[in-house]
């Protein structure tokens, strides 16, 4: 069977006037469905660009992304925008929700091409599970940062995605705001969700089950745990 993602010879540059940065360079690796990665590395190693590629945001220059088996550089951009929204959460260290929305409409954001029954269901269902029931018609603002992370996830998992991309998704946070947090994407990967998580943290990085390292664009360790 075909691995869930699979990277081959993957290259991302940058090019600012006359200056080229290679933000990946030619990495490999695959993940299986249902994993939970923790991607580790400093400042500038590519992390970002590479769950940027991972979510569609962006391109390489060459190489193969391959998810399920296709090849994601032969779908057009239509088909990558219905993938995203169908098949992919995205999580972010500032949580990125929208301010003038309550809770329940944050997350509704997520689902706006279903049918509003629908909608209303699956909101209550993502808000129970998060632990935001009693939250749904607060304004994030008036949530703790540790409540707005669970906002986000739950928008993250609304659409019930196969993959999310978590980009330092307890930075903000506090140590037991942030366990709460990686808790959550843990049980999304028991329940099947493949989980890519960019992270400084080496304790949450004990929660994934491999951890990639990344240095200067280039895959350097792994750990299985
Ligand atoms: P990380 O997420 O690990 O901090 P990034 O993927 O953001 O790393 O960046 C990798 C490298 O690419 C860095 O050297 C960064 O300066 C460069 N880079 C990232 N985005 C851009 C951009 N839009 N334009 C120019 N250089 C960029």
């Amino acid at each position: 069977m075909d691995p869930f993602l699979q990277i081959s010879s993957l290259s991302r540059a940058y090019r600012t006037g006359e200056v080229e940065t290679q933000a990946l360079d030619a990495i490999s690796f695959e993940v299986a469905a249902g994993e939970f990665v923790a991607l580790m590395g400093p400042s500038g190693c590519g992390k970002s660009t590479l769950l940027n590629i991972l979510g569609f945001l962006d391109t390489p220059d060459a190489g193969s992304y391959r998810l399920r088996g296709e090849e994601v550089a032969t779908l057009s951009d239509t088909q990558l925008t219905q993938l995203r929204r169908a098949h992919v959460g995205f999580v972010f260290q500032n949580f990125n929700l929208i301010d003038e929305l309550n809770v329940a409409e944050n997350v509704e954001v997520a689902l706006l091409y279903r049918d509003v029954d629908g909608r209303r269901r699956r909101v209550d269902a993502v808000l129970e599970q998060t632990g935001l029931t009693h939250r749904a018609r607060h304004r994030p603002r008036q949530l703790s940062g540790g409540q707005q992370q669970r906002v986000a996830i739950a928008r993250a998992l609304a659409a019930k995605p196969d993959l999310i991309l978590a980009d330092e998704p307890t930075g903000n946070l506090d140590s037991a705001n942030g366990a709460a947090v990686i808790d959550l994407l843990k049980d999304a990967a028991a329940a099947g969700t493949t989980v890519v998580m960019v992270t400084h943290s080496a304790l949450h990085a004990e929660a994934a089950d491999r951890t990639i390292r990344m240095l200067d664009g280039r895959i350097v360790g792994e750990t299985r745990l």
